[in-house]
């Protein structure tokens, strides 16, 4: 079959499947276009961009400062009432992993123009440029087996092969389980000791001569998550994060 009409069959494929089980937009709920997937055209262009790739001092560093991690950024805000929190559940909660590399993808691509842009301006701190490990935050291993996937893994994937580091999910594992909570002080003392370091997969780094680390995950809260990985890590490292989403 001819690419022409392979396309043709793909397209034809895809009708029959939207006729059956019809796509709409994750975010406004309108019907989406034979091949267009999880948001539409205008919701597209509406994702509350932070702009945090390329700005020192940005509230996601503001939150990490304590936890010694230099530079951070997501993707977009996350409003609990806004629309675009679906996004994030659709992803975590019903396994959409296409939409999770999706978004990633997003970020990956925003952290890598920042990197270059960064390149061609001299004097300019190049942000994320020299990340050469990126670290998933680990999920409890039951929470990771109801789940089926851990989320950062898949983010966590799609930085690693954008900034040329290494992905490298066995560094820091939970110590135990932990309920999802949502007040600040809650989060904060249950987050505390939750993480603990794999030496064997230190040592293996530091023969890499590996330097600077990213730590990823779905969403920064308050940014007790981030801060109770990164407390396990050594200070010789560099530390960054990233995160999908940022709550506002
Ligand atoms: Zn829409």
């Amino acid at each position: 079959m001819g690419s022409g009409a392979g396309h043709i069959f793909r397209l034809c494929v895809a009708s029959l499947g939207d006729l059956f089980f019809p796509r709409f937009c994750l975010v406004c709920g309108a019907k989406l276009d034979i091949g267009v997937r999880h948001l539409c055209p205008s919701c597209a262009d509406d994702i509350p961009l932070t702009y945090f790739w390329s700005w020192d001092g940005n509230p996601a560093e503001q939150r990490l400062a304590e936890a010694h991690v230099e530079q951070a950024c997501s993707l977009f805000f996350y409003r609990r009432d806004g629309g675009y929190g679906k996004l994030i559940h659709r992803f975590k909660y019903e396994g959409d992993i296409r939409l999770g590399r999706r978004l990633a993808g997003m970020l990956a691509g925003k952290m890598a123009e920042a990197c270059r842009a960064a390149e061609r301006k001299p004097g300019t701190k190049a942000r994320f440029a020299d990340v050469d490990v990126v670290v998933p935050i680990p999920l409890h291993p039951l929470k990771k087996f109801r789940r089926g996937f851990n989320q950062s893994d898949v983010i966590a994937r799609e930085l690693a092969s954008a900034l040329g580091a290494s992905f490298e999910p066995k560094l820091i594992r939970r110590r135990r389980f932990t309920r999802t909570q949502t007040r600040a002080a809650d989060r904060r003392s249950n987050m505390a000791g939750a993480f603990v370091l794999n030496e064997k997969a230190l040592r293996r780094l530091r023969s890499a001569g590996a330097r600077h680390i990213l730590l990823v995950d779905d969403v920064l809260t308050t940014g007790s998550t981030i801060a109770a990985a990164a407390s396990v890590l050594p200070p010789d490292f560099r530390l960054a994060a990233a995160t999908l989403a940022c709550v506002e």
